[in-house]
């Protein structure tokens, strides 16, 4: 079983012109550790973890670890997280950070290889 959860924007600099997280899912709550005890509380057995909504990868490696660390209570249940996020930015340390945590999934959102196109989205990579 997936248990998805929304983090609305996190790690988004920029806004991509057909996106809006709030209106999509209906969830405008950023108090992350109430949002994942609220996802996660009640649920039994043992789960995944999709993490959507956001950017991921336009996380600080500080934050990276925080938002990890809000997992923390529920660890003998995690088997894995798969996460979903633009291909920007990226660097060694987030990779490195997010192998430690069990992230074992990356869907990267790549909408467009034309820079034209992608320069109209507003989401440049
Ligand atoms: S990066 Fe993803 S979540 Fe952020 S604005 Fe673009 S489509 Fe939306």
């Amino acid at each position: 079983m997936i248990v998805p959860i929304f983090l609305t924007h996190f790690g988004c600099h920029d806004r991509c012109i057909y996106c809006d997280q709030g209106y999509i899912t209906t969830q405008n709550d950023t108090d992350i550790r109430r949002l994942i005890q609220r996802s996660l509380q009640q649920k039994e057995g043992v789960y995944e973890i999709g993490l959507f909504g956001g950017n991921i990868f336009g996380l600080s490696p500080d934050y990276l670890k925080r938002l990890f660390g809000h997992f923390d209570d529920y660890r003998d249940k995690i088997t894995n997280f798969r996460i979903s996020t633009k291909p920007v930015p990226l660097n060694e340390e987030l990779i490195d950070i997010l192998k430690e945590q069990r992230v074992t999934v990356i869907e990267l959102g790549i909408p467009s290889f034309n820079n034209d196109i992608l320069e109209m989205l507003n989401r440049k990579h």
